[in-house]
């Protein structure tokens, strides 16, 4: 046996492990081309039609390949209206992994989180995670209730190496409960750390998270968008996990839980769809009268029978050790070529996500004359390639209507999964090579026009003369 192992060759590369079965074509564009289309869009990327973009990196949620056999799922999907076969299926696949007794399907995971908190939340409430994603704290603010982000000081620092930037601060943790007890109904804990940069949490922070959470009577609830990544950053870098299976990690992370909510457009391979799982009786019969208003029955809960096969299916291939591997290599393949062209990272490489530290690559551009907005219209304009900008255009604007410079100027290079290659993610490099050669020439932006809330989606730019 260990004969077989000394003869095995290593070789560098980690090869995606699938191979191509059906194509989708892209459309080349012109520099010149782009140029307008971005002036046609008043410098916004999500106002481009998709059309127009060569390599699309704006989001990992929902943009994945879906594999032969989950096409095949589809067509076995059963469309009955109450108790589908269908809905079996992707129950006993959840639970595989998350042996809860109650799974809701819902149609993405923040109508998990609308119904979750719609039952928790409400004014005076407190709900502490590591760092709430944008929709979870949008849910929670809706309810009158507040979303404390408790990650460890690390957590806060781009260029700083730790193996679990995630992680949740325990003493802070205590310190809230504490002092305010009486007000948590729950506390979350987000895994990976999508806002803070896509990190891990580590198997011994979800075990301290949950002992104190028990210890104060409240329960613990995963955001298990990338349950699957982060499993896998256990396995590499947790000392004792090395030669575990992800299966086993994923259900030693659930077992400390109880209960998660799930957006399906992340590691189960979905285009569309989600999950709120629990244990507990009486918090599901209100969740679920809550369902019935907004999604649906409880067994397809605004998702087809078919999508629930496809998701049955994603979460078998989701936990395959090739996949992973070739999963977090291929993101951290880009962050090394990256940083080793001089372009500043967040360190280390996220699971699903590179981001770009647009403040120090451009650092003549004024916060609020967003660098991190420039960065990216330059990266569509040179070569067709879509990021997404996470700094002051997303977070400046204040209640009272002043700016304030966001924490970090970041550039997001999300990568879909199973879907671009890697010459893809060559050219990707060579396009940010490109702009870094000429950074100096690029200009700030100035917002001319603005929604009242959640501008970035919708705002017009103009670039600085
Ligand atoms: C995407 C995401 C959500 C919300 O899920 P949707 O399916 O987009 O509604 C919640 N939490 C995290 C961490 C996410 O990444």
């Amino acid at each position: 046996m260990d004969n077989d192992v000394c003869h095995e060759p290593q070789f560098r590369t980690v090869i995606e492990p699938f191979r191509i079965h059906s194509v989708e074509p892209l459309r080349m564009t012109t520099a010149a081309q782009r140029r307008t289309k971005a002036a046609e869009a008043h410098y916004n990327l999500f106002q481009l039609h998709a059309e127009d973009v060569l390599i699309d990196l704006l989001t990992d949620s929902g943009t994945g390949a879906m594999s032969r056999d989950q096409w095949a799922a589809i067509q076995h999907g059963d469309e009955s209206y109450a108790g589908s076969p269908s809905y079996y299926l992707f129950r006993d696949a959840v639970r595989h992994l998350f042996p809860y007794e109650h799974v809701i399907p819902t149609h993405q995971g923040r109508a998990a989180e609308k119904i979750f908190f719609g039952v928790l939340g409400g004014p005076g409430k407190v709900v502490p995670s590591n760092t709430h994603f944008d929709t979870t704290r949008a849910n929670i603010e809706f309810t009158g209730a507040e979303a404390v982000d408790l990650v460890i000081p690390e957590g806060h620092d781009p260029s700083l190496v730790h193996p679990f930037k995630g992680n949740l601060d325990v003493d802070r943790l205590e310190a809230l409960l504490t002092e305010r007890g009486d007000d948590v109904p729950v506390v979350m804990l987000t895994v990976t750390n999508n806002s803070g940069g896509g990190q891990p949490v580590s198997l011994d922070n979800i075990r301290a998270v949950c002992e104190i959470a028990h210890r104060h009577g409240k329960p613990l609830f995963l955001d298990a968008c990338r349950f699957a990544e982060n499993a896998w950053f256990i396995k590499e870098r947790e000392p004792g996990q090395a030669d575990r299976d992800v299966v086993s990690i994923i259900q030693d992370m659930a077992a400390c839980a109880d209960g998660m909510t799930m957006s399906a457009k992340k590691d189960p391979m979905g285009n569309i769809g989600g999950w709120l799982a629990l244990q507990d009786d009486e918090l599901a019969a209100a969740c679920r009268n809550l369902l019935i208003l907004t999604e649906g029955f409880p067994t397809y809960g605004g998702l087809a029978g078919r999508d629930l096969e496809a998701l049955a299916q994603g979460l078998k291939e989701t936990v395959s050790h090739d996949y992973l591997r070739y999963r977090i290599r291929s993101t951290a393949y880009l962050a090394d070529a990256l940083e080793h062209a001089g372009i500043p990272c967040i360190k280390p490489a996220g699971g699903h996500a590179v981001y770009i530290d647009a403040k120090a690559m451009l650092p003549h551009i004024d916060p609020l004359h967003f660098p991190g907005q420039a960065l990216s219209v330059a990266l569509y304009e040179t070569g067709g390639v879509r990021a997404c900008e996470i700094g002051s255009v997303m977070f400046a604007r204040q209640p009272d209507g002043s700016e304030k410079p966001a924490a970090m100027e970041l550039v997001r290079l999300a990568i879909p999964r199973r879907t671009y290659t890697q010459s893809h993610i060559d050219y990707v490099i060579e396009v940010c090579e490109q702009v870094k050669a000429r950074a100096g020439d690029l200009r700030g932006y100035r917002i001319v026009e603005e929604p009242p809330a959640l501008r970035h989606f919708t705002a017009r730019f103009a670039p600085m003369t």
